[in-house]
């Protein structure tokens, strides 16, 4: 058997500092000393990870609207840790009692997709290229100021929801990472989820135990009836209506995920929104975007958060104006992992003006463009396969941009130049849809040396 920790010793000299606290009962859980106020619920993903596995499930599931693969996984194991069931509780088949099993008043806040690592204090989970011996993931700093998430890529990743797992389970492993970074060590109990180390794949540790429950019972107190909680999210127009219980008469806010990728973290608020106990209501904001709803009633305590429940609103807001670009097509290995994938920053709106391009998993220092046209096509090409086709209306270059050490490239339009603005057939007008994928050197993987991410469909908005 195969046993692999799951820590760091930056954060077991954490634990072990505990050693001056009152003694715990003789076998269980440990704390590390902190408890994460209303203002550092939030978490995000940084989606870099290469191995195919690790982003192979497409498959939407309502219960985590709007993102598929590591983030979905990431997400599961992080809302596993909420006060009460998300939604249904459904999304994961190891879930006996369903997904949302803590019981404490303490309740994650999902944020989306990240475009960095981040800051050691921002709320990320990102891969992590290397390995270091055994060791599967760790959480830098945790504390009251935040946390972040690494996971190893020496191990091979994989996003489930499946229970047989060739590798290494990224939501179990995110729900013991997820533990530390909520105040959590590591427990003498064999086969709660904060044991320090596993054997297999790690997919028990999807499920907390309840020694692991007790542990965040014991950082943020036992949910009370007097909790707020959410038994329904309808959206009517631009109108979010939750329904539920324990809201305050007075200065609730519904908290929203942000849309698209990037953001501050900080949830999307809508504030000072009365309420007859059971209800409430507000505008949405355009920077709102599918994910969970929370509702925090007139208060900054523990116990004034409800649990999140899922909403599947429109990518880019409730307006509903601007619909989030999606990936489209395939990428192909080039030669440090399995390719390239499209992202982006901002609204491809015409009269925002302000959208950035990027893509990640590609190699260092090396040169490519962004180019784009009307079609989708699939045609193999050099080392990979091209998707984008010409149409009537021709395809169009940006600039020559250099991928940085991380193997990431990213370039901002210029909506006053042409191809994007100014004349041309090029342009971007509220209302077009055009594709737009990456086209790189790769030297190191030999053949044609060049390779080509997926793509991304836009639709253009006003
Ligand atoms: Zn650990």
């Amino acid at each position: 058997m195969r046993i692999k920790n799951l820590i760091l010793p930056s954060v077991a000299l954490g634990t072990a500092a505990l050693m001056t606290l009152p003694a715990q009962e003789a076998e269980g859980y440990t704390l590390l000393g902190f408890a994460l106020s209303q203002t550092q619920r939030d978490f995000r993903i940084y989606n870099n990870f290469t191995d195919s596995q690790a982003n192979n499930n497409q498959v939407p599931d309502d219960n985590f609207p709007g993102y598929q693969g590591a983030v979905m996984a990431i997400w599961k194991g992080s809302i596993e840790w909420q006060s009460a069931l998300h939604n249904d509780g459904n999304g994961d088949p190891h879930q006996n009692g369903g997904l949302g099993s803590g019981g404490a008043n303490f309740d994650p806040s999902f944020q989306g997709e990240h475009t960095s690592t981040g800051g050691i204090n921002d709320n990320v989970h990102s891969g992590l290229s290397g390995g270091s011996g055994g060791v599967l993931a760790f959480t830098e700093s945790p504390s009251s100021n935040g946390w972040r998430i690494r996971y190893y890529e020496s191990w091979t990743w994989h996003d489930g929801p499946g229970t047989n797992i060739s590798g290494i389970c990224l939501q179990g492993v995110a729900c013991h990472e997820a533990g530390h970074a909520y105040g959590l060590g590591h427990t003498t109990t064999g086969g709660a989820t904060m044991y320090p180390s596993i054997s297999g794949s790690g997919v028990s540790a999807r499920s907390i135990a309840t020694d692991d429950s007790n542990g965040i019972k014991a950082a943020y107190g036992a949910a009370n009836g007097n909790k707020p909680t959410i038994d329904g999210v309808s959206v009517s127009g631009s109108t979010i209506t939750v329904t539920g219980t324990n809201f305050d008469s007075s200065g609730n806010q519904i908290w929203l995920t942000q849309a698209g990728i990037g953001g501050s973290g900080v949830p999307i608020k809508i504030t000072n929104l009365t309420s007859n106990g059971t209800s409430v209501s507000g505008t949405l904001p355009a920077t709102a975007g599918p994910g969970d709803v929370l509702v925090r009633r007139n208060g900054g305590s523990h116990d004034d958060l409800s649990e999140a429940h899922p909403t599947d609103l429109e990518g880019g807001g409730g307006g509903g104006s601007c619909p989030a670009p999606t990936n489209v097509c395939v990428t192909s290995p080039n030669s440090v992992g399995g390719g390239m994938v499209m992202s982006y920053v901002g609204e491809p709106s015409y009269s925002g003006q302000d959208f950035t391009l990027e893509a990640y998993g590609g190699p260092s220092n090396q040169l490519g463009i962004f180019y784009y046209g009307p079609d989708l096509i699939q045609a193999p090409f050099g080392n990979g396969v091209r998707c984008i086709g010409a149409g009537f209306l021709g395809t169009y270059r940006l600039p020559v941009v250099q991928l940085d050490l991380f193997g990431d490239a990213s370039y901002t339009l210029d909506w006053d130049s042409p191809p994007i603005g100014g004349s041309g057939n090029g342009q971007w007008i509220d209302g077009d849809t055009w594709y737009v994928q990456f086209w790189y050197r790769d030297p190191a993987d030999g053949g044609a040396t060049f390779n080509f991410s997926d793509a991304l469909e836009i639709e253009i908005c006003p």
